[in-house]
Formats: structure tokens, sequence, C-alpha cells
């Protein structure tokens, strides 16, 4: 019997759309994992928070729900955002209203091609994208200040004002220079739009200026962030580690998603960095309610997002084993139709579930 053994207490919250679909095909897989493995346990504890939760009482987390979700090592979310919700209540009223509660000010989202499958950029000759693409997740465009005046009138007025505190900023940048000195090619890329915004911009610039100092060993530069789009196209391998602001990371994370192969494939982790709070890990995608109750969505964003969790969870060896599995069963071509199969999302999972048992 092995004496060492880890206890991993974990929230669900599969939440609205396909995000009950791809939580718990993740947790029939994290349990066959752990279970196989035998050196550690998950614990899980469902939350059953969504809109409809919302549209029955007016709220998306109960009373005393955080101190509940406090508890918890990590956290396994799905995505928010039904129909007859306005998509700013549903993102403030659940992700939101536990990212900043809990001070996860980083957002970290991997970008790579799997063996085997085609995207748009393995198709142009660039085969083994790996980028780690890190949002500042705290403020920034969405810190949610601003306001309306004269609403509705011809001269209305809105202002959507954008917070960067040296604090927030400090603190992103360092993650961002140690994340990227924890790789192998120590390259980082800090993007702004320093030359049109002349504050919070230069902020950015300035303070990545002077971390970069304590960081020797890290090759950095900067860009802006319109020719960094170009740049992922068609010069990928140039990158590496990316860090950006909440906005930017959002939107060129979205085009790595899809210059990777699919947004049904990418991870996202919301951390605490401190660890005084859960970690939150979700999938890139949204809800998805064109595809929702057909059972064809795509779990393995969810698969790698749990895969993510265990790492954070320091179980790093458990995580490889399961994404090598991942990874073999959709180059078998065992895929959903978002990467050009025809495999519903009971069919990946359990193709994982059994490539597991041939592992252990
Ligand atoms: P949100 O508003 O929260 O971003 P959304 O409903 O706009 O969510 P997205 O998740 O952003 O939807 O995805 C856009 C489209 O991509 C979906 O309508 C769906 O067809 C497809 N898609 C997203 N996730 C998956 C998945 N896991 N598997 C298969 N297709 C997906
Ligand atoms: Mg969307």
């Amino acid at each position: 019997p092995i004496s060492l053994q880890r206890k991993h207490s974990i929230a669900t919250m599969g939440a609205d759309g396909i995000g009950p679909e791809v939580v718990n095909a993740g947790v029939q897989v994290l349990k066959k994992l752990a279970k196989l493995d035998g050196t550690f346990e998950l614990e899980f504890e469902e939350y059953d928070w969504s809109s409809e939760t919302y549209k029955k009482t007016g709220k998306y987390i109960p009373d005393g729900g955080l101190d509940k979700l406090k508890k918890h090592d990590a956290i396994l979310f799905g995505a928010v955002g039904a129909p007859g919700v306005p998509d700013h209540i549903s993102l403030w009223g659940l992700r939101l209203a536990i990212c900043q509660p809990f001070q996860q000010y980083a957002n970290v989202r991997p970008t790579k091609i799997f063996r085997g499958t085609s995207s748009p950029l393995r198709n142009a000759g660039h085969g083994d994208l790996d980028w780690v693409i890190i949002r500042e997740n705290s403020e920034g465009e969405y810190a949610g200040q601003g306001g309306r005046s004269h609403q509705g009138k011809p001269w209305e007025i809105a202002t959507e004002v954008s917070i960067f505190s040296r604090h927030a900023v400090e603190r992103i940048m360092r993650f961002a220079f140690e994340s990227a000195q924890k790789r192998p090619r120590k390259l980082l890329t800090v993007v702004t739009k320093s030359n049109a915004q002349r504050n919070g911009m230069v902020l950015w610039d300035e303070v990545a200026q002077e971390v970069s100092k304590d960081f020797p060993d890290v090759n950095w530069d900067k860009m802006l962030v319109d020719a960094m789009t170009c740049r992922m196209v068609l010069d990928p391998k140039s990158l590496d580690t990316i860090v950006a602001t909440n906005l930017h990371a959002d939107i060129l994370s979205d085009l790595a998603a899809a210059l990777a192969g699919s947004i049904g494939i990418a991870p996202t982790s919301n951390l605490d960095p401190t660890r005084e709070n859960p970690s939150m890990f979700e999938p890139i995608h949204g809800s998805a309610f064109d595809i929702t109750g057909k059972g064809v969505a795509n779990p393995v964003a969810t698969f790698w997002t749990a895969s993510e969790m265990l790492i954070w969870l320091g179980e790093e060896d458990a995580a490889k084993i399961m994404m090598d599995a991942v990874e073999a069963v959709t180059e078998r071509g065992i895929r959903t139709k978002d990467l050009g199969g025809n495999s519903r999302t009971k069919e990946v999972t359990e193709a994982v579930c059994k490539e597991l048992e041939t592992v252990y």
C-alpha cells in the first residue's frame, strides 16, 4: 500500500449550456485517473449555480455561497451565459463574482496543436505550436468602471474606464516573467497598445522594463496588440509566453485557440498565485447553446483544463498521463465534429478512460 495519500477537494460547477456536459465528462475522467493512479485522492462536490438559479431566485450565488466554495482546493467550472439573461449580467453574476473576491488575478491560457489534428497553423507548415498566454484578470478594461448618462437620448454618453494600478500590473508582470523563466525557451512578449493609449499602457511598458531587471535570463520583447495578431499568424514560432491586458489577452487567446484548431480544445486557469483562495479552471469556450443537450460538445477543452488543475494541485505526473491519453485518443481520430470527426462527447470520454487503463 502507498502511504502517501494526497487528497484534493474539488468544487464542480457546470453552470449553463454545454457546461454541465463537459464538466461531467471531466469528472468522469478525473475519477478514473485518480482510481488507477492510487497515489492521490479527489473529492468532488457539485454546485448547481447557474442562470437557471438566477432566473428563479434573482441570484447566481446564494448567501454564504462563496464561504462554502472557499473551502475547496480548486474549482472546475463549465460555462456561464444563457438566453434570457444579458451576457454582462451572467458574466458578472457568476464567473467574475468568483474570480474577483478570490483574487484570481492571473488567467493562464496554454495553446498547442494536438497530434494528428489539422489546424490553420499546421496547414500553413507550423506544426508544433506551444504558447502560453497570460491575461491580467483583475482590472484593466474589464474593471467595470464607467457609466451612462442621458440614457436612450441621441446625446447619450457611456464611459468604460480602464483601470491600471501599479500593484496589479506589477504582480501580473512578475507572474509572466516567472512563467517564461520556467519554460525551456525563456521567451516573453509583453503586449500593449502604448502608442495610442498613453497612460495605462505606458505604465505597462514601464513596469515590464522594471520587472525584467529581476529576470536577466528571460529574453523579452514588446509588441503592439494589432501587430501581435499578424505575428501570431505569420511568425508563430517566434512566440512562447505572452502577457497582455484583460481585453487584449481575451481576444488574442480566442485567436490562438482558433489557430490551434478549435475553441473546443482550449483551457483556462484563473489562478490566485498566493494560494490563499481556490483557483478556478474552465474551458475557454462558452455555453454554446446551439449544441447544448445534443451530446456532441467537445470535452477535450475540459480534459486539458482538468489536467492544468492537477498540475496546480501538485499532481504533475498524473496530469501528464491524462493529457497523453487525451492526445492519443484525438490522434486516433476519436474526435467531435469541431475537430473534423463524428464522435460524441460520451465516446471521446470513454475512449480517454480506456486509454488510461492501458497506460496504468
Ligand atoms: P459565450 O457567450 O459564453 O462566449 P457562446 O455561446 O458564444 O458562449 P462559444 O462557446 O463562445 O459560444 O462558442 C462559439 C461556438 O463554437 C458555439 O456556438 C459552438 O458551436 C462552438 N463550440 C464552442 N465550444 C464547443 C465545444 N466544446 N465543442 C464543440 N463546439 C463548440
Ligand atoms: Mg462567445
